[in-house]
């Protein structure tokens, strides 16, 4: 493990030094939103935030990818692969969402099926994830095995410290990017322990939801249960909750034609709460109503994931609760579900 710090006056050095072998991507303010997206110019990352409204995974995921594209040729069709993804840096993410990034990795490369896009942007990318000095009151991290300074998905985690970034590498890459980079110092021993103990205490501050890892076992018996009515009844199927959250990743897949004949296959964000998600070219569709939609998000997280892949799909963010426009709030729903002995028939 490597050690170093830099004063926060010269983070833009650091930020430049890496853009010299990286793309770098970080969070950024436009029009009062923050987001990450590649820095151009280094004085405009925005490391004052809590979490950005649009998570990271737009790094990872598009919200518009091209798949490949193509032209006319005579009379057959050219297929024009994407060029290889370029080494990539992502600074400043939050663990929690880099915690999604895990989930993407498994999901798209579960079984038969490997998603070469989102795995060759996974192999190319370095993650330099920001410990979280202040939780927002809607964080449950620490009820689903994370926590403000999780080390477990980044390779290198910085923690700010008085005037100061701490940078400790936790993965061979992030060492091997740490030992690069120049406009770094050796790490004040004297402030080590005292961040630790920062780290421990803004992490135990976090209300922890007991049991909430394995409420799958209790969802198991609850899918015909009257709560899901009561919880989908204030839903306006927005999508907010789900395309602002940092591990779903439904997504459509269209082609974008134009006259000449050329034109590109996309995959855009969906989401499974839009009627349309389920819509089968036979007319029926599984989920008309809000009632199964509502439901399906939650099952799909916290029951058919954890499973099928061993994993939650949730990593406790809180964007779900404050974006939503009907303040549906999910914790309500797995106090409700700790509550409930609700049997189905048979
Ligand atoms: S379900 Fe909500 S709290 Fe959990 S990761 Fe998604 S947006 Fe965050
Ligand atoms: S953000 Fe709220 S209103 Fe919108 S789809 Fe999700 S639960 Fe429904």
């Amino acid at each position: 493990m490597v050690q170093k710090m830099i004063s926060k006056e010269k983070i833009s050095d650091l930020i430049k030094e890496l853009q010299k072998e990286f793309k770098v991507f970080g969070p950024v303010k436009e029009e009062g939103v923050v987001l990450f997206k590649e820095i151009t110019d280094a004085k405009e990352i925005c490391l004052d935030y809590s979490n950005s409204k649009i998570p990271a995974k737009s790094v990872l995921f598009p919200m518009i990818d091209t798949l490949f594209s193509y032209k006319k040729e005579g009379k057959g069709v050219k297929i024009i692969e994407n060029p290889p993804y370029e080494k990539t840096v992502i600074f400043g993410i939050r663990p929690c969402d880099s915690m999604g990034f895990s989930l993407f990795k498994n999901f798209f490369s579960f079984g038969k099926y490997k998603d070469p896009h989102v795995l060759n942007r996974l192999k190319n990318i370095t993650i330099i994830g920001m410990g979280c000095l202040e939780p927002r009151t809607t964080c449950f991290c620490t009820s689903v095995n994370g926590g403000p300074f999780n080390k477990e998905s980044v390779d290198v985690l910085i923690t700010e410290f008085k005037d100061n970034y701490y940078l400790e590498s936790i993965t061979d890459k992030g060492e091997a990017l740490i030992k690069k980079i120049k406009s770094i110092t050796d790490a004040d021993k004297g402030d080590l322990a005292k961040i630790e103990k920062l780290q421990k205490d803004i992490e135990s501050a976090i209300p922890v939801i007991e049991g909430l890892v394995s409420i799958y076992t209790k969802l198991d018996g609850l899918f015909d249960h009257p709560m899901w009515k009561m919880e989908s009844q204030g839903c306006i199927g927005c999508g907010a909750c789900t395309y602002l959250c940092p591990t779903c990743h439904c997504f459509d897949v269209l082609e974008e034609n134009k006259q000449d004949g050329s034109g590109r296959r996309i995959r855009i964000w969906d989401t499974c709460q839009f009627p349309l998600f389920t819509l089968e070219t036979s007319g029926h569709n599984p989920r008309t109503t809000k009632l199964p939609r509502v439901r399906q998000r939650i099952y799909h997280k916290f029951n058919y994931y954890p499973k099928n892949y061993n994993i939650i799909g949730c990593v406790g963010c809180g964007r779900c609760i404050i974006n939503c426009p009907v303040s549906s709030d999910i914790r309500n729903i797995f106090l409700s579900v700790e509550n409930m002995s609700f049997k189905t028939e048979g």
